[in-house]
């Protein structure tokens, strides 16, 4: 089964807003198993939207629609399904009750204008939103002519709210679901799809695969994928079975024999970045962590305070200019002076009592010891990186590697 996604709305087509919904709904496509072959945008005109529409059904039997569910004049996708569809519009009385029942709970009494929000195209079914007022539409159509060449006698169309945050909650809440469940119906088994994602930092994705035995075939089971993404290597083992204790145990051995060859190249899974691990891991420890950076414009300090592991390790960053004739030595003593602290992460400047001023092709990581009062012995690691590439790409770059140099720093704690 093959997928369209279109978002609507004005905002999205004039470039005020990106349309961050369609990528998201597609990796969760792609997550049980569906390809998405189109992306449309649509601003809010009602033709152009049955327009869409009329061609989505055409070319793919499952369409995501977002935006527009709004009580506004703007919002049009009740009136475009419909229409595209060939149905009239009916209120729905459990639609309804939902509502006001949502404006109950908020002390308001319901408007006049959001009573168009209970109204859904004959026959479909609304889609309960537990946090904000529009019910998004799930509507089965049976074709009149069925195509061949493996489509389907019918097509299903599912519409969700703009609002990023609440089509999210929606397509865990039933989305996800109900489609897996109609993919399962329409095969005639029942499926489980689930994955494990490992990160990989400090080599490239082509050194990470040569490492890899044959696991990065089409032949292999589960299958295993590998990206980059700024840097990280992320290797992702999907596996297919009856029951999700199947699929992970399928998984396990792939998962052993990627962990064994990597060996501390890898530094998390999941969500984690590198931030959450050393965050995590800091406070584990109970140790503390100050930040000193010449010429990354504070990502690193932006990276550790961002970390999803509450950064309470975090006491703070000294941000520097990037040619600022400060050594080493100079940068230790200025991030003591300032913070009461376990560790100190720097990058930039020069390597400690050889500050060079003309030296700005190099950049240096280090990962200082900040309860050692001894200058010199408290530089844990210090690394010299060459400075090529984008600044944009370069200085992300850093941030890992400092972050992953303290990583393997503090790993070696018990
Ligand atoms: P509402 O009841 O809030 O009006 P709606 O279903 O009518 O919901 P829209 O008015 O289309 O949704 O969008 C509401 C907001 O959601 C937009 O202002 C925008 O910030 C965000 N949004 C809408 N579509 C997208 C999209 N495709 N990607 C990212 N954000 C979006
Ligand atoms: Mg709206």
């Amino acid at each position: 089964m093959q997928a369209e996604i279109i978002s609507n709305g004005d905002e999205l087509t004039s470039g005020k807003i990106l349309d961050t919904n369609s990528q998201w709904l597609s990796i969760q496509l792609a997550d049980i198993g569906i390809t998405t072959l189109y992306h449309t945008t649509v601003g809010d005109d009602l033709e152009a939207m049955i327009g869409v529409l009329r061609t989505a059904v055409e070319r793919t039997d499952l369409i995501l629609w977002t935006g527009g569910l709004g009580p506004t004049a703007d919002d049009l996708t009740r009136q475009a399904i419909a229409e595209g569809v060939g149905v009239p519009l009916e209120k729905n009385a459990d639609s309804m009750r939902l509502i006001q029942e949502m404006f109950r709970r908020h002390g308001h009494k319901m408007p006049k204008t959001n009573e168009i929000q209970a109204f859904q195209p004959r026959g479909a079914l609304p889609i309960h939103n537990p946090h904000g007022t529009a019910p998004g539409i799930d509507f089965t159509v049976q074709r009149q002519k069925p195509f061949k060449n493996g489509r389907l006698d019918f097509f299903r169309i599912l519409a969700y709210p703009g609002v990023p945050a609440e089509m999210k909650e929606m397509w865990y809440d039933s989305g996800q679901k109900s489609i897996q469940e109609m993919l399962d119906q329409l095969t005639g088994q029942k499926r489980v799809l689930r994955f494990r994602t490992i990160h990989s930092f400090g080599l490239g994705e082509s050194q990470v695969e040569a490492m890899l035995p044959d696991i990065i075939n089409r032949k292999h089971d589960p299958k295993v994928g590998i990206t980059a993404n700024q840097a990280t290597i992320t290797l992702r083992i999907a596996s297919e079975a009856v029951t999700e204790e199947e699929c992970f145990k399928k998984i396990e051995p792939t998962a052993t024999l990627i962990y064994q060859t990597l060996g501390d190249l890898i530094f998390g899974e999941g969500e984690d970045r590198l931030q959450e691990v050393v965050c995590r891991k800091l406070t584990v420890l109970g140790k503390t962590l100050a930040v000193i950076e010449a010429g990354t414009r504070g990502l690193l300090a932006e990276a550790i305070a961002g970390s999803k592991e509450l950064p309470d390790c975090f006491a703070g960053g000294i941000v520097l200019p990037p040619k600022q004739p400060i050594d080493t030595d100079e940068m230790i003593r200025r991030g003591r002076r300032l913070f009461n602290v376990d560790y100190l992460l720097l990058i930039g400047a020069y390597p400690p009592g050889q500050p060079d001023r003309n030296r700005t092709e190099e950049t240096l990581v280090a990962v200082v010891d900040a309860r050692q009062t001894d200058l010199q012995k408290s530089v844990l690691v210090l690394q010299n990186y060459p400075y090529v590439g984008h600044p944009n790409i370069i200085d992300d770059l850093y941030v890992k590697r400092a972050l992953n140099l303290l990583r393997k720093i503090i790993s070696k704690n018990p």
